[in-house]
């Protein structure tokens, strides 16, 4: 069955891209390209579900790639394979207070592996584990063993670099291709401030093992907060420069556990954009495509950067990600409360095939976009802690 001709109404990248930042005549839009379609941001993962059966019974394909209702088919697959975090980011987490899920929710790595397997049969080419702090699941590198079985094109992990050094080389061992390490100030003060917990200097170090064991391209995860760490623009882009290492600037999102987001602590990307420029000339990368951050080169050849503008640029139009909460529900988008829970399916004597089955509904119930910018945005029951950035 083919999809229908419906497109997302966020801007697709490669438009951004001709549109946007890259080039001398600077016209970055003032408005923001808003999804049209507004989800019913309903009370729950349970009662959504319920009212939207009929939306992804209807003209499912029951073969093929996975593919949407706007024809985004879907080859990335973010695994969490845990809520809980050694840090609590001041934009992520509360400082006291966090509950975090019971071990008997989590789903087993081999649980988590069988779900990736019918992914990977489904076209999923790319896996990336997140959390929480993937890193303080014990015994991680068994997962990323299994997973490289399977055979993935890609297989990524995110962390915070806090216990990064000590394991580095057994994932490499094990399987695991690249890392993201975050890291949101090069002052060790502010760097505790922010992250609450753990030292600079423990980052720092991490980045170089990783990239000592291969784990490269090594990219830098860094959110901006305005009057917080937004001086560090260029201090960012120098270390870029001088390290080779891939700086992202992500746009603080509304995911926070205090639910404390303000668009006026968001630092916009074309902002970030133009401060670097500015400083030192820069040019895109590529033409866009399914990665969320914007590539740019700096034109004396000497490194890259990325910018996330999930926010002020959404890149919903080519979005190709789906998520695997860390205790077993299928998310369609970091936005979207509506979940479907392949745990229970596992432990129920699912099949292989009702796995699948669970994958191409989650996907064919897919919205156009997060709407964050529409009045009638509420932000998501879970935090991104909860969910897997
Ligand atoms: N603990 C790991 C880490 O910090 O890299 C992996 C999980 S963390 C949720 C994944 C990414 O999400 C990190 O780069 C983090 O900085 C980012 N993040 C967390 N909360 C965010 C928020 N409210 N807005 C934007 N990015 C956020
Ligand atoms: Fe932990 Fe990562 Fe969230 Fe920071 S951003 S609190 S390191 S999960």
């Amino acid at each position: 069955m083919s999809p229908t001709n419906e497109t997302p109404n966020s801007a697709p990248r490669n438009t951004r891209a001709r549109t946007g930042y890259a080039g001398s005549s600077l016209t970055v839009p003032k408005s923001v390209p808003v999804a049209v379609s507004v989800r019913p941001h309903l009370a729950g993962p349970k009662e959504e579900r319920a009212t939207k059966g009929h939306v992804a019974a209807s003209a499912m394909p029951e073969e093929g790639p996975l593919i949407d209702r706007y024809g985004r088919v879907h080859s990335d697959l973010r695994i969490s394979v845990t809520d809980r975090c050694n840090l609590r980011c001041v934009y992520c987490m509360s400082e006291e207070g966090m509950t975090f899920l019971p071990r008997a929710e989590l789903l087993t790595f081999e649980e988590m592996a069988r779900i990736a397997r019918v992914a990977h049969d489904l076209g999923v080419t790319s896996i990336r584990l997140t959390g929480g702090e993937p890193l303080v699941r014990k015994g991680l590198p068994e997962l990323v063993s299994q997973l490289s079985a399977i055979g993935f094109d890609d297989l990524s992990l995110t962390t915070n670099g806090m216990q990064l050094a000590a394991v580095a080389q057994t994932l490499v061992k094990a399987g695991l291709t690249r890392v993201n390490i975050s890291c949101d100030s090069l002052r060790a003060e502010r760097f505790a401030s922010i992250r609450r917990r753990g030292h600079l200097s423990t980052v720092l170090e991490a980045m170089s093992i990783a990239e000592s064991v291969g784990l490269t391209p090594l990219k830098i995860n860094v959110v901006l907060l305005r009057d917080t760490n937004d001086d560090e623009i260029l201090d960012f882009a120098a270390f870029a420069r001088e390290t080779g290492r891939i700086v992202r600037f992500i746009e603080f999102m509304p995911l926070d556990a205090q639910g404390e987001w303000d668009r006026d602590r968001l630092v916009p990307g074309h902002e970030i954009y133009e401060r670097i420029n500015a400083a030192w000339p820069l040019e895109a990368v590529g033409e866009g495509g399914p990665a969320p951050a914007e590539r740019f080169r700096f034109l004396d050849g000497r490194g890259e950067i990325g910018l996330i503008s999930s926010v002020t640029q959404p890149f919903c139009g080519t979005c190709n990600r789906l998520r695997l909460t860390a205790d077993g529900a299928i998310r369609n988008c970091l936005f979207s409360d509506d979940e479907d829970t392949v745990r229970d399916v596992v432990r129920g004597g699912g099949s292989d095939a009702d796995i699948a089955r669970l994958f191409r509904q989650a996907v064919w119930a897919k919205f156009p976009g997060h709407a964050i910018n529409e009045p009638e945005f509420l932000r998501p029951v879970r935090s991104m802690s909860m969910i897997g950035g």
